[in-house]
């Protein structure tokens, strides 16, 4: 083809760094072997929840179940977490939880937020470093919108919650990945 090395060098390094090459001293370049499937695969699987979480809304266990209402509205959010004085994870509260509870009979505004919670350790969490292809297998298990990131304090007698990570996360990656712009 008429091509000198420096004038291919851009594009071996590009085909290299999108893993369908390899280079190795003394030998050069040479081709992996590997699909675009297999390689988008690999890819995903490398994912961790600490590059896509969110900040997490938490309401205190002792909270009305109006206030947590308020609380969801003003911070923008359709899953608050529930945390005691010592700010260990308690439970979750998802939308239809608030809205169940606002047509029921009792006052939201003196009904505190442990009796309509999902409690623990009926609370399904993952931490950073779990891969977020395992945490998208739980958001559609478990059939629900958020799970909290949660790391252990007190050597595991309480769970700070640090981290949320949402349906929407989840499509944040998707997007990313067909912008090839993974972070
Ligand atoms: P919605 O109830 O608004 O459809 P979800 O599908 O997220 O929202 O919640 C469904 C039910 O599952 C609710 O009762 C909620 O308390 C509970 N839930 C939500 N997230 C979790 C979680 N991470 N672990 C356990 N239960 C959860």
């Amino acid at each position: 083809m008429n091509l000198t090395r420096a004038t291919l060098r851009p594009d071996l390094a590009i085909l290299t760094m999108a893993g369908f090459l390899d280079a190795r001293p003394r030998v050069g370049y040479f081709y992996t072997g590997k699909t675009g499937s297999q390689l988008l695969t690999e890819k995903v699987k490398k994912i961790t929840v600490q590059q896509y979480q969110s900040i997490p809304v938490v309401v205190n266990e002792s909270s009305s179940v109006y206030d947590a209402i308020v609380t969801m509205f003003l911070e923008d959010v359709g899953t608050l977490f529930v945390v005691d004085q010592n700010s260990s994870l308690m439970g979750v509260l998802s939308r239809k939880d608030l809205l169940r509870a606002s047509i029921g009979s009792q006052k939201i505004e003196t009904m505190p937020v442990s009796i309509i919670m999902t409690r623990m350790p009926n609370i399904t969490m993952c931490q950073k470093d779990d891969l977020i292809i395992d945490v998208a297998n739980k958001l559609i298990d478990k059939q629900i919108d958020a799970l909290p990131v949660v790391r252990e304090f007190d050597k595991g007698s309480g769970l700070e919650v640090i981290g949320r990570l949402t349906k929407t996360n989840i499509t944040k990656v998707l997007v990313d990945l067909a912008n090839d712009e993974l972070i």
